[in-house]
């Protein structure tokens, strides 16, 4: 399927609307309407007899035995398994009884686990084989709903074929007769031949359009979730990108030596220049919080992605701020006035709150930093972005709006909390079809993301260019930084 573009979507009161929701009467089915939870259980028997008795044979034996449905239960209306287990007791056991001639007592034996004595005595009495273990008939059973869950695959269309023709049998559906010769030909064509390109989702088209004919049966379908869930235990699958193994040492002492360098130049020759000031502090900024996740080795955390979103950000200040600067000379000591108002704000809600000793944020230490340089009462608490302008539209004004659409987006929603990145980096999918791939909690640390260091080199890379432009770094200490190249992750230096 083809994902549509960004373009594509419609952009309504900040949100982006797919095209597909953007059409009128489009709805989502509720759970017990759609395929993998409201439909397959209830048509599991037709995928069984089709997984044993091989495609070919399945199909042909089972018009057979739909044929016999309809002959001894005219009113019958569909061939949901919840049905069939409604009908009069003496016409269940005429059906079964048909059912084991033809396919055996095995085919459908993995169901009894769900349809016991006590909810399905006659069912339970017909197709009851002890010979299978309840492991066995439950792994048969795993194993038939894997093939189907997937409503596009070929086995799952097959079942559906098998619906729809039992419909169009019963005339309960009228089609077109040009529909009804491709379903004509769909049991006598291989997957692969050319007829079934259009007959697959004609087939599945077709199936939904039976969707408004009955409710679905609610008690059915949750004793059957609730059964074969809790007989089947979780198939954990954790996502495990390479370790990051590259030793960048020689990197970092590069970096190092380059804003050692600056900041000489800082300290001897511009101690009182605002603007290197606030650049190195930046760029120093940056580069530890770089430095932290190589002291850790944590380019594969979560640390890792908050950690390039801040050297985003970061970067894309300095540009900002050095753009500003034409029209508002003072703007870095506005800048730094700014970033003190934060603190003193958190300062001023902690004197009227108090907090607890032990908290991270010393009251008493902040204090001091806000009124190093001015007076509290002179530094104005700005609950906007820094010159109203968020990250966003400072990124585009600077000409960044690639880091920010793919990289600050992306990393932010580790730094928020959002379900994308809780679901990547802390919950590790199950691919047990009968938990309907729910997801588990990664308490063990499993789970290894893809590695930040790349993309990390990139910004740091970024930032010390942009500092040699402003302020100068000798070419051989510059070279040195931008010269070094990175392995592939994975690969050992
Ligand atoms: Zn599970």
């Amino acid at each position: 399927m083809r994902h549509s573009t960004l373009s594509e979507h419609k952009f309504k009161k900040g949100v982006f609307i797919t095209p597909f929701n953007s059409m009128d009467n489009i709805y989502e089915l509720p759970d017990d309407y759609s395929w993998t939870y409201g439909r397959m259980p209830e048509y599991l028997w037709i995928a069984l007899i089709l997984k044993r008795q091989g495609r070919e044979k399945g199909l042909e034996i089972l018009q057979y035995i739909i044929s016999e449905v309809h002959l001894l239960t005219p009113e019958i209306e569909t061939l949901r398994l919840s049905d069939i287990l409604r009908l009069d007791e003496s016409i269940q056991a005429r059906l079964y009884d048909y059912i084991v001639k033809a396919v055996s007592a095995e085919t459908l034996a993995p169901l009894t686990i769900v349809l016991t004595h006590s909810n399905a005595p006659t069912f339970s009495r017909y197709f009851c084989c002890p010979e299978l273990t309840i492991e066995e008939r439950r792994n048969i059973l795993v194993d038939a709903m894997n093939t189907v869950i997937d409503q596009h695959s070929n086995e799952a269309t097959d079942v559906r074929y098998i619906v729809i023709y039992f419909h169009l049998m019963i005339g309960k559906l009228k089609v077109q007769p040009q529909q009804l010769d491709i379903y004509k030909t769909y049991y006598l064509s291989k997957h692969d031949d050319e007829v079934m390109r259009v007959a697959r989702p004609s087939v599945r088209s077709t199936e939904m359009l039976l969707l408004n004919d009955k409710k679905p049966d609610t008690p059915f379908l949750e004793n059957f979730w609730r059964v074969v869930s809790e007989m089947s235990d979780c198939e954990l699958y954790a996502t495990r990108f390479p370790e990051e193994k590259n030793n960048i040492g020689s990197y970092i002492s590069s970096v190092y030596e380059a804003l050692n360098y600056l900041k000489d130049v800082f300290v001897t020759t511009e101690p009182l220049n605002a603007k290197i000031k606030i650049l190195l502090g930046i760029g120093t900024y940056s580069y530890k919080r770089f430095h932290e996740l190589y002291s850790h080795n944590m380019f594969n955390s979560i640390a890792g992605r908050s950690c390039v979103r801040v050297m985003v950000e970061d970067y894309i200040m300095m540009k900002y701020l050095l753009i500003k600067e034409s029209e508002r000379p003072d703007i870095w000591s506005e800048y730094e006035r700014y970033g003190l108002g934060q603190y003193k704000l958190v300062l001023s809600r902690s004197r009227e709150k108090g907090i607890d000793n032990n908290a991270h944020f010393d009251d008493s230490y902040v204090e001091l930093l806000v009124n190093e340089f001015l007076e509290e009462e002179y530094i104005n608490m700005d609950t906007k972005y820094f010159e109203k302008d968020n990250i966003r539209i400072k990124a585009k004004l600077v000409g960044e709006d690639e880091l920010y659409g793919l990289y600050y987006d992306y990393d932010s929603a580790f730094e928020h909390g959002l379900w994308g990145a809780i679901r990547e980096s802390s919950m590790i999918k199950c691919t047990n079809p009968a938990h309907l791939f729910h997801c588990v909690p990664d308490i063990n640390d499993d789970i290894v993301m893809k590695s930040v260091l790349p993309d990390c080199i990139k910004v740091m890379n970024k930032t010390i260019k942009l500092l040699d432009k402003e302020i100068g770094i000798p070419e051989e200490i510059y070279n040195e930084v931008m010269r070094y190249e990175l392995k592939p992750s994975g690969e050992t230096n």
